[in-house]
């Protein structure tokens, strides 16, 4: 019956293969360029023709397009990973320099230079209330030339809109103090717990809470409809229970960790 061999299922099974490709492709080049580790690499191709796979003979026979679904989804998620990989490089540039800023200030405790520079990232990393009773505070009672510039970027920020969030005190992540907006140390413990702060950018941003839920789908969708045709009854109960609980307790981690940031 050629008309089954040519059927919708044969196309899926055939369009499966150009994602997969094009995945396989972009692992192979991000390894040659040391983008991408070993592991990472075996990791994407392997995924891929696993999908690949799965499109071409599904657990369950006529379901061959989720598969090929997944794998259009994973090709769109490169760039999400990619974007992933360069926040995660400019936030540990970003807490470098504010490491480089505390050094400063143990040297000098009234260094503006740094201390506009921890003010501005933070600024950028939305916390301007802090910024600005930071700058504020350093500027106290200077004026003229030497800190004009200071003091205009003092006022353009103070010239924005802000709310009462923005004031929001941080906690320490060594004693738990909170501490109100202008406070260079801990008001607890005296650590430069901005530093500490600093370093909850380098994870949790939304590239990777997108990344994660995503990984949890194409998981789900693999391990389920396999259990399913495997497993008495019983098996296939535990696995989706377990698979649930899994999946709730790794996305409750994400976003937590996000909230910090
Ligand atoms: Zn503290």
């Amino acid at each position: 019956m050629p008309g089954d061999f040519f059927g919708l299922s044969f196309w899926v099974g055939l369009l499966a293969w150009i994602p997969a490709t094009g995945l396989i492709l972009v692992a192979v080049r991000q390894m040659i360029m040391t983008e991408l580790s070993g592991a990472g690499g075996l990791f994407v191709i392997s995924a891929a023709i696993g999908l690949a796979v799965m499109a071409v003979k599904p657990p369950q026979p006529g379901f061959g397009w989720v598969y090929l679904l997944l794998l259009v989804g994973f090709a769109l998620m490169v760039p999400v990973a990619g974007h992933v990989v360069e926040a995660r490089a400019h936030a540990k540039i970003d807490q470098e320099s504010i490491a480089k800023v505390y050094r400063s200030l143990q040297v000098n405790p009234k260094d503006l230079g740094a201390i506009a520079t921890l003010a501005k990232k933070l600024h950028e990393r939305g916390l301007p209330g802090h910024a600005i009773a930071i700058l504020e505070n350093a500027l106290q009672g200077q004026s003229g030339r030497g800190v004009k510039a200071e003091l205009d970027l003092l006022k353009y920020w103070k010239g924005q809109p802000l709310r009462q969030e923005d004031f929001r005190p941080l906690p320490c992540s060594k004693c738990g103090h909170k501490n109100p907006a202008g406070v260079l140390f801990c008001v607890g413990c005296r650590s430069p717990y901005l530093r500490a702060y600093a370093s909850s950018w380098v994870y949790g941003g939304p590239g990777e809470k997108l990344l994660v839920a995503w990984g949890l789908l194409t998981l789900g969708t693999v391990a389920i409809p396999w259990g399913i045709k495997l497993l008495p009854p019983i098996g296939s109960i535990l696995l989706i229970s377990a698979f649930a609980v899994i999946s709730l307790f790794i996305l409750v981690w994400a976003f937590r960790r996000g909230d910090r940031a």
